[in-house]
């Protein structure tokens, strides 16, 4: 599918549609298209394995969890193409009780802090209905950084999940 707008390849949301769980990224990583070509013999981690690694690890199914991005395509300085991610955005955050905001821009969008701020609080927008929402650094960092602060906000996130009874 192709952006409207700008005629960008666009990756849609993913994961159970129904789930009360929402974990939101900045932006598509390369493997969510879907012309994505893996490299045949060089398994690697992306961003969404590593939260489905560590959530596991916590004892969440990550097939239970609704999945999107802030952008739905490569980011461009179109107001067109950020007018309409948004709207199906706030679609998508619709109904959730707990979402996870993983990634500068989506932090930043949400909250108005800068993710090294608040990275592993849990956080409020005044654009969300949802009662839990958690701020955290992109799990990409966990790529370039180690696993420590995604790790951190994970565990604190589903802490709070495992509290209030979203699971
Ligand atoms: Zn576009």
């Amino acid at each position: 599918m192709n952006c409207p707008h700008c005629n960008k390849t666009i990756v849609t949301p993913s994961g159970y549609r129904e789930s009360k769980i929402l974990i939101i990224r900045d932006e598509p990583y390369k493997t969510e298209y879907s012309d994505y070509k893996r490299p045949r013999f060089q398994p690697h981690s992306t961003p969404k394995s590593i939260l489905r690694d560590e959530m596991f690890r916590l004892g969440v199914d990550f097939n239970r969890v609704r999945f999107a991005n802030l952008w739905k395509h490569i980011p461009n300085k179109k107001e067109e193409c950020f007018q309409e991610m948004k709207k199906s955005l706030f679609s998508e955050t619709r109904g959730k009780k707990a979402i996870l905001l993983a990634g500068a821009d989506v932090v930043k969008f949400f909250t108005g802090y800068n993710v090294s701020e608040i990275s592993g609080l849990q956080v409020e927008s005044n654009k969300l209905s949802a009662s839990i929402i958690f701020a955290s650094v992109d799990s990409t960092t966990a790529m370039s950084r180690g696993m420590g602060e995604i790790r951190f906000s994970i565990e604190n996130f589903v802490k709070k999940l495992i509290e209030e009874d979203v699971l």
